[in-house]
């Protein structure tokens, strides 16, 4: 089959943050991009909500930064903390100044770069986003992959040189091309609430970042524009279902702050978390992305900003195969930088924020407590420490793989 056969340069499963940015960079390097997404739309449930220093540096150039702080809040700090008493560790990201041109996080629904990504693909003449259309398999040959796309119209069969699948935890694209995701399912689900109950006007210096131990669990409390976000880890002797009720929604809500009301409460919803990563990026033309290649604990707000950086790298990959004349080989470069960093900079980190917050005994919580707050007394041990949970350095370690 020759050049003139394909449909485009590259497929894309998956219209979440991460296929929606790599379609965006690839129209921006001149190479043809479609994206097929099986949902009918941008989905406007609640998951990703902080963008780091880093991130924004880079959305900066194409004026996603810009547009998503207009809709979000900025912190310049995140904390850890005991509840009821308010002790805590604060780590202040005017530290890395030095660092980023954006020494702040964002606090904004990941939905918002999506619909972002979704308008200026559509400004594109070389991009397209096709939504209600679902990617079901694939085979590849020495010049490229024949993509077959199930949709209201029934199965399409398509022709690309590269297959990128930014399609998820489930991915179909990993899962033909036999890439195995090894890794675990952790036993805790957490329950996801949004309500507008003003905690700032109860807890005394809670931050828009704030990860707390309460008496008998531990909370992470996210502040966006309108409302918290909290992610509450449920209680492992009890059913989900007894406390993803809207009374055991309450009952956990009032265990934080006993009130004589009802919480207002938006949505709610529980969680498994997976911690997971793919020992190679690719199969030949066949290219994963995001969560497709690696998902982890959401304690420290790592995975959506991971797989953005993983979009930008995987563009420069891009560009080499299809505009550079390098070989397939190329992509294994983006494995190496990619891989180990993950590994250890985002599903480590992921996990030592979790195990941390899991601590129950009162002694070794105030130690843990006890260890941050010594580091942020030491400004040098400060910086390290806020550089590497801003994800400065798992770039700066990626950029430097060859
Ligand atoms: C509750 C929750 C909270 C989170 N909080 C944070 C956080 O605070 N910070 C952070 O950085 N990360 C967080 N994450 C992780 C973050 O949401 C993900 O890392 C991010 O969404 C990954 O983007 P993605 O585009 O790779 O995958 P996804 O967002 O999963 O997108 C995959 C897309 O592919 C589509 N799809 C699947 N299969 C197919 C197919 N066969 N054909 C076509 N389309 C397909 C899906 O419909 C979906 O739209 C959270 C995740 C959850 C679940």
């Amino acid at each position: 089959m020759n050049a003139k056969s394909f449909d485009c340069d590259v497929i894309i499963a998956g219209g979440g943050p991460t296929g929606l940015l790599t379609a965006y960079l690839c129209a921006e390097a001149g190479i043809t991009a479609r994206v097929f997404e099986a949902q009918p739309d941008v989905g406007l449930d609640l998951r990703a909500t902080s963008f780091h220093p880093p991130t924004l540096d880079l959305l900066e150039e194409s004026g996603l930064t810009d547009e998503l702080i207009a809709q979000g809040i900025l912190t310049y700090s995140w904390q850890v903390r005991l509840h009821p008493s308010g002790e805590r560790a604060v780590f202040d990201l005017d530290t890395i100044k030095g660092d980023v041109r954006h020494p702040y996080r964002l606090q904004c629904e990941q939905w918002r770069l999506q619909r972002a990504l979704v308008a200026r693909i559509a400004r594109q003449n070389n991009a397209q986003v096709e939504f209600a259309r679902r990617v079901t398999g694939f085979v590849q040959d020495a010049d490229g992959v024949t993509v077959t796309v199930d949709g209201v119209q029934g199965p399409e069969t398509l022709r690309a040189r590269i297959l990128v699948g930014a399609d998820g935890l489930h991915s179909v694209v990993r899962e033909t091309a036999g890439i195995p995701f090894e890794g675990e399912a952790f036993p805790e689900t957490t329950l996801v609430v949004t309500t507008t109950f003003p905690f700032d006007q109860h807890m005394e210096g809670i931050g828009i970042v704030a990860s707390c131990w309460t008496e008998k669990g531990n909370i992470a409390f996210l502040k966006l524009r309108d409302y918290w976000r909290l992610a509450v880890y449920l209680k492992e002797n009890r059913t989900v279902e007894e406390q993803t009720t809207p009374d055991g929604v309450e009952a956990a809500l009032q265990e934080i702050i006993a009130m004589p009301d009802r919480y207002p409460v938006q949505r709610a919803w529980p969680y498994r978390v997976n911690q997971r990563i793919v020992p190679t990026y690719n199969i030949g033309r066949a290219v994963l992305v995001g969560d497709a290649a690696h998902v982890n604990s959401p304690a420290g707000a790592l995975g959506l900003n991971g797989g953005i950086h993983e979009s930008f790298e995987l563009v420069s990959a891009l560009r080499d195969v299809l505009k550079n004349d390098k070989g397939l080989d190329r992509f294994d470069l983006y494995t190496r930088r990619r891989r180990p960093v993950v590994a250890e900079e985002i599903l480590g980190q992921a996990k030592r924020n979790r195990n941390r917050m899991r601590e129950k005994d009162p002694d070794r919580r105030r130690a843990l407590l006890a260890e941050l707050q010594a580091i942020i007394a030491d400004p040098e041990k400060h910086h390290a420490y806020v550089r590497r949970a801003s994800m400065i350095d798992g770039l700066r370690m990626a950029a430097a793989i060859e």
